[in-house]
């Protein structure tokens, strides 16, 4: 081998470990443009049934569901993916799990159980709130905007007709619009189109899927290492709604919300990419978790 081969081969090395090691401090600028995805803990949702879903108990493996966010770290840019179920400052971590109850403003009541909260847990992958440039919400439901308000000095990716219907008067149910209202005052996208490629290269790539809500959106991502992978926000809430066809009771527009599933479909055969049911807490449990990252 000459010197000019060694060389090329320790550059290798040197880059393979730069990307292999999961809880090092990100590269900020500079240096291999390169992807990650951080999934963090954003607590466990008990139902003892899965009715809302037209799934019968006996049909559906485990009936809780994971409430998961997550962070994309682009060489242009972070962006957030969904929120939370509590706010971090609405619970006391203890170390143990704490175990509670929200009360939407409804009163419909939520039996949740909460870990860390969501700051912790960036800071824990080396980021704070100040390095987010952009936030973009699945849909505007309780269990994915809690932590909204943090991030509303980022730039708000988001859609009109699920912006009209988080500001609306009566505000929508299912929400505590509390827990987003400073969003009205961020700097904001209003995406007029199926797709939003975040940073313009195809990796990051907001997809309309509406129907469990009028705006509701879904996340595409083509991870160098990982491959392409879909978030799923609420399209699904259950693996068993996708393998049996059976809708949520609830949902904004169900005939939309089996269009959106149809069409996402197609997609993820196009692109050959992995589902990841959000709230699937079977799928979820495999995940690893920040500050692990998926590259
Ligand atoms: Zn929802």
């Amino acid at each position: 081998m000459t010197h000019k081969d060694w060389l090329a081969v320790l550059a290798a090395i040197a880059i393979a470990a730069a990307g292999g090691c999961a809880g090092e401090q990100p590269p900020e600028s500079g240096g291999t443009p390169s992807l990650r995805l951080y999934v963090f803990d954003c607590g466990t949702l008990h139902y003892d049934n899965a009715d809302a879903y037209q799934l019968k108990r006996e049909e559906v493996a485990r009936t809780d569901m994971s409430m998961a966010c997550f962070l994309v770290k682009h060489s242009k840019g972070t962006l957030m993916w969904d929120v939370g179920a509590v706010a971090d400052g609405g619970w006391t971590p203890t170390g143990s799990p704490v175990r509670m109850k929200i009360v939407l403003p409804d009163k419909g009541e939520r039996d949740v159980t909460m870990r860390k909260t969501l700051k912790s847990q960036l800071a824990e992958a080396g980021y704070s709130i100040a390095d987010i440039t952009y936030l973009a919400l699945s849909h505007y439901h309780w269990a994915h905007i809690a932590n909204a308000n943090d991030f509303a000095g980022s730039t708000w990716l988001t859609r009109k007709p699920e912006r009209d219907v988080m500001f609306s008067t009566p505000p929508p149910g299912r929400t505590i619009p509390a827990n987003y209202s400073a969003l009205a005052n961020s700097k904001t996208v209003i995406i007029d189109q199926d797709t939003y490629d975040v940073f313009g290269d195809d990796t990051v790539v907001l997809k309309s899927a509406p129907g469990h809500t009028p705006g509701h959106q879904v996340l595409f991502l083509n991870l160098p290492k990982t491959g392409p992978v879909v978030l799923s926000g609420d399209l699904y809430h259950y693996p068993e709604e996708r393998t049996l066809s059976r809708l949520p009771v609830l949902d904004f527009n169900r005939e939309q919300t089996a269009a959106s599933r149809a069409a996402l479909e197609i997609f993820l055969n196009e692109k050959g990419a992995q589902l990841w049911i959000q709230h699937d807490i079977a799928g979820n449990e495999k995940l690893r978790k920040s500050p692990d990252y998926y590259d």
